[in-house]
């Protein structure tokens, strides 16, 4: 194994093994992150960062390792979203609402990792309750893409709503992160950060300890560097959970081990209805090279149609806004987080703890999502969401008759700059045009970098896979991995010189 020059610069496998053959100490190794995360704070990825927690981390996994109790992610550094409660460590949703608020207990996936042997480096910045694709909805502030342009002056947004742990993953300031995905969330920052990103099956990963957003469509999954690191991560997240009945009892399989059998014999399909008009030409032209990839690889191309897509955003955008303002209900300023200090009674009490502590795009959700529930509305908006859903669903059955895949693209666009589209809410929600399908039928979508535009802006490629079927997809992600050759680093412009 030739070792990469700084630590900072393992894979996430790279680390495990070396860490392992004891090459380098979870000490050493969790000082370069500690210090790396210290370096790039002006990207603003973190909102709280946890170095003691880290170093006793460390230490442990140090003594275990000498103990020759090594767990799947012993030692290794990673970065947490600000989504996951975590015990005694302050878990904020990215809002001002939970600002203070110290969670009692644990995630079962951030357990699931700690119990793998992994370290904490601290809690990454997000979109306030996830909702957003450029975090700048952040109580804390925008976060900053560490990829630029070689045409524009300007700072980027890293995508959204995980922005903070896309950011940390591709500016190498852990080895990998945590994300959440309910509409595009891992998928589409990850596109644009030029990192690899996966949203398993709905179910996969237990959501007890995740801040809810919509609880039908909410899932966590792996941001990394690489497609074999999100198979490693993955299979540490997984797991049935007696607390989240939604979780499925079914065997994790190692991701890993299967990661290299090739596509050989795989049918990708190609949705034909995911080419929209008004999208950039390298959208289409990256697109058409993956799949040409794929069938050098020995995969065969298949068109297929998925035809209730046109009206997926619309869907999503009622349905998501609907179980939001509902699980967001919970935030009257009475048990947990902020409470005004200007109530005279009980419902100015819950009327400006509510306004004091949400943001302007978390009242839109609320607003939108009480509206399309409200009685005489119901049947108009959300019953008829509701049906597009099962259609949309549907669709990926069918298509799923003739494919074991799907290749699309990930985003429309590459990353843009920070308060382009922050007036027009729309087109905000244009860019998670190609991710939102894949929540609304429960399925996974794994993002692979790709390509970059002339400017050297990264994109990505999307897989879509049958629901469980993790194996394959990442299988797929692999081929294209492989093919792509992505070595687009960002230059680190964000250091004090
Ligand atoms: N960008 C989408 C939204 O704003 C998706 C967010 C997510 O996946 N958490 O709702």
């Amino acid at each position: 194994m030739t070792l990469p020059a700084a630590p900072t610069d393992f894979t996430l496998a790279e680390a495990r093994d070396a860490v392992r053959a004891r090459k380098i100490s979870s000490r050493d190794l969790t000082e370069a992150f500690i210090a790396a995360v210290e370096d790039a704070r002006p990207l603003n990825a973190f909102v709280t960062e946890t170095p003691e927690r880290a170093l006793a981390m460390a230490k442990a996994s140090d003594a275990r390792i000498a103990r020759g109790e090594a767990g799947p992610l012993e030692g290794l550094p990673l970065a947490i979203k600000d989504l996951f409660c975590t015990r005694g460590v302050r878990t904020t949703a990215g809002s001002n609402i939970l600002s203070n608020f110290v969670p009692p207990y644990e995630s079962t996936v951030t357990q699931n990792l700690w119990d793998a042997g992994a370290v904490m480096l601290g809690k990454t910045n997000m979109d306030e309750f996830a909702m957003g694709s450029s975090n700048e909805t952040s109580h804390f502030g925008p976060v900053f893409n560490p990829h630029r342009s070689r045409a524009l002056n300007a700072k980027l947004v890293p995508g959204g709503s995980s922005g903070g742990s896309a950011a940390a993953v591709s500016g190498s300031f852990c080895l990998a992160a945590t994300g959440t995905d309910t509409g595009g969330s891992i998928r589409q920052p990850a596109a644009v950060s030029g990192i690899v990103g996966l949203k398993p099956t709905y179910g996969r990963c237990s959501r007890y300890g995740i801040v809810a957003f919509a609880s039908s469509l909410d899932q966590a999954g792996p941001m990394t560097r690489t497609v074999r690191d999100a198979a490693i991560l993955l299979r540490a997240m997984a797991s049935v959970d007696p607390r989240d009945s939604t979780s499925v009892d079914l065997p994790v399989p190692d991701y890993e081990a299967a990661l290299e059998a090739g596509v050989k014999g795989l049918r990708i399909g190609i949705p034909k209805e995911y080419r929209i008009d008004g999208a950039p030409p390298e959208i289409d032209a990256l697109w058409s090279k993956g799949a040409e990839w794929l069938k050098a690889q020995g995969a065969e191309i298949v068109e297929v149609s998925l035809l209730h897509t046109i009206y997926a955003l619309p869907t999503y955008y009622i349905v998501a806004p609907a179980e939001a303002s509902s699980n967001l209900a919970r935030y009257d300023g009475v048990r947990f987080g902020h409470r005004t200090a200007h109530a005279h009674d009980i419902t100015e009490l819950y009327e400006k703890s509510r306004a004091e502590g949400f943001g302007a795009e978390v009242q839109r959700r609320i607003l939108i999502g009480t509206y399309v529930l409200s009685s005489g509305y119901y049947d108009a908006y959300y019953l008829r969401a509701q049906k597009l859903r099962s259609l949309i669903a549907r669709d990926f059955t069918q298509a799923f008759e003739s494919c074991d895949v799907l290749l699309t693209p990930a985003t429309p666009g590459p990353a843009f700059a920070v308060g382009e589209k922050t007036a027009d809410p729309v087109s905000m929600y244009l860019n998670d045009v190609f991710t939102v399908t894949v929540n609304l039928a429960g399925l996974p979508g794994l993002s692979v970098p790709a390509g970059t535009t002339q400017d050297g802006l990264p994109l990505g490629l999307q897989i879509i896979g049958k629901a469980f079927d993790e194996a394959t997809v990442l299988r797929a992600g692999r081929a294209v991995e492989l093919a792509a050759n992505f070595t687009a680093r960002p230059m680190p412009w964000w250091r004090a010189a």
